[in-house]
């Protein structure tokens, strides 16, 4: 008789593995592939849970320090390859589904999701293990047939009727925890980065979504650009529209400013400014311009005009009284007519367009409705810097690529 050695399970689990990874995929249909990708996940699934089953024992019997003495959070992270933060929650886990066997063995046996299995423990950590024993075959009926969506809700609901001042306080630590700034960089674009509470940050993402939803023909934005679009049409519409208390006797608005020259022929002893961002391309003055408030001023011409620099303040002589580029009743006509955006394939309606001067009023064009378009922000960006060009036939908008 010869004995056999039985290997053991984990010799068996890399064999296993090793057969998988050296499996050529080349041929595979994408439904074989799709099976493969099911099977995986939920073979993954059960082998979390089985580290976590593992990882309790460990932690529970001290592993950690008996091999070396650190914590068991940094002997997983040193041995395991993982993140302070990964190793952390391997051990938030092993703490609490330790203590609710029948919870770890459903996802154990691959009946429950492990995602699933998680937010019972993340219930148990909130409001107590003991808490949460009573309502496990509840709870785990559930991780076994829900999704993990509604089974966030189940878990958020429970959490709510068992401990409603510990969510209360969760809440109004989120609240506090609020923070928003929005920076320019060197290269002048602004980075945004904040953080905002359950309901600010629903409240902003349902607003953001009605505005970027809508594909209209021709579409070629991505999604994330029709987001920062949406962002940016908000802001511009509650500085036009909104209600503001004045700043320094003004309403809040950006200021531009630029020479006549520059404005006229991209060309000018100083170029355009905007007011807190820096020099800004000369075509983007003249879109600004298209529909704007202006002021006009007169500065004095230097005294020596071989020493005039970019640095040299101008002496303002006269200052003009602010007048809309667009008068109110023009604006009002031109909204009638457009009904929005005219540039074809857009459907923004007139709250969101600007008044565009096909031939513009600097180079002479008139403000009347013959010379006038409305253009949404996007398309009004599309014709001057991107260097589209429009003009009305037979009461048609008509555009043309840049040559
Ligand atoms: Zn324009
Ligand atoms: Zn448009």
């Amino acid at each position: 008789m010869e004995a056999f050695a039985i290997p053991d399970a984990r010799d068996r689990l890399n064999e296993a593995v090793d057969l998988l990874v050296d499996e050529s995929i080349d041929t595979f249909s994408t439904q074989a592939l799709g099976e493969d990708l099911v099977d995986i996940r939920r073979a993954m699934d059960r082998l979390e849970a089985e580290f976590v089953r593992r990882l309790h024992r460990f932690y529970s019997e001290r592993g950690a320090q008996a091999d070396g003495g650190g914590t068991t959070v940094s002997w997983v992270r040193a041995h395991c390859g993982m993140t302070a933060r990964a190793a952390m929650y391997r051990v938030h886990l092993a703490k609490t589904l330790g203590e609710l066997p029948a919870t770890l063995d459903s996802a154990r046996a691959g009946r429950a999701s492990f995602t699933n299995v998680t937010m019972i423990a993340h219930l148990a950590k909130d409001v107590g293990v003991e808490e949460v024993k009573p309502f496990e075959s509840i709870l785990v009926g559930a991780a076994e047939t829900l999704e993990p969506r509604q089974m966030r809700t189940l878990t958020q609901a429970t959490r709510l009727r068992l401990d409603p001042d510990g969510v209360l306080a969760d809440d109004n630590r989120a609240h506090e925890r609020r923070w928003f700034a929005c920076d320019q960089t060197y290269g002048g674009v602004f980075v945004l980065r904040g953080e905002l509470d359950a309901e600010g940050g629903a409240l902003l993402k349902t607003a953001i979504d009605a505005l970027s939803h809508g594909m209209s023909r021709g579409e070629v934005r991505s999604a994330s650009q029709r987001r920062a679009d949406a962002l940016v049409d908000m802001a511009a519409t509650q500085l036009r529209c909104g209600d503001h208390r004045d700043v320094h006797g003004q309403r809040p608005h950006l200021t531009v400013t630029v020479s006549a020259d520059t404005l006229r022929s991209g060309v000018g002893a100083q170029p355009a400014e905007l007011d807190g961002v820096g020099p800004i391309h000369p075509e983007t003055a003249r879109r600004i311009a298209c529909d704007a408030v202006r002021t006009m001023v007169t500065v004095a011409t230097p005294a020596d005009a071989s020493v005039w620099t970019a640095s040299t303040p101008a002496v303002p002589l006269s200052v003009g009284r602010a007048t809309r580029a667009i008068p109110a009743h023009i604006r009002t006509a031109l909204c009638l007519r457009d009904q929005g955006c005219r540039f074809p394939g857009c459907d923004r309606p007139p709250a969101w367009t600007d008044g565009h001067h096909i031939v513009h009023w600097s180079d002479g064009g008139p403000t009347e409705l013959e010379n006038l378009v409305s253009l949404c922000r996007r398309h009004h960006r599309t014709v001057h810097e991107q260097g589209w060009r429009i003009h009305i036939a037979d009461g048609v908008a008509v555009v043309e690529p840049p040559p």
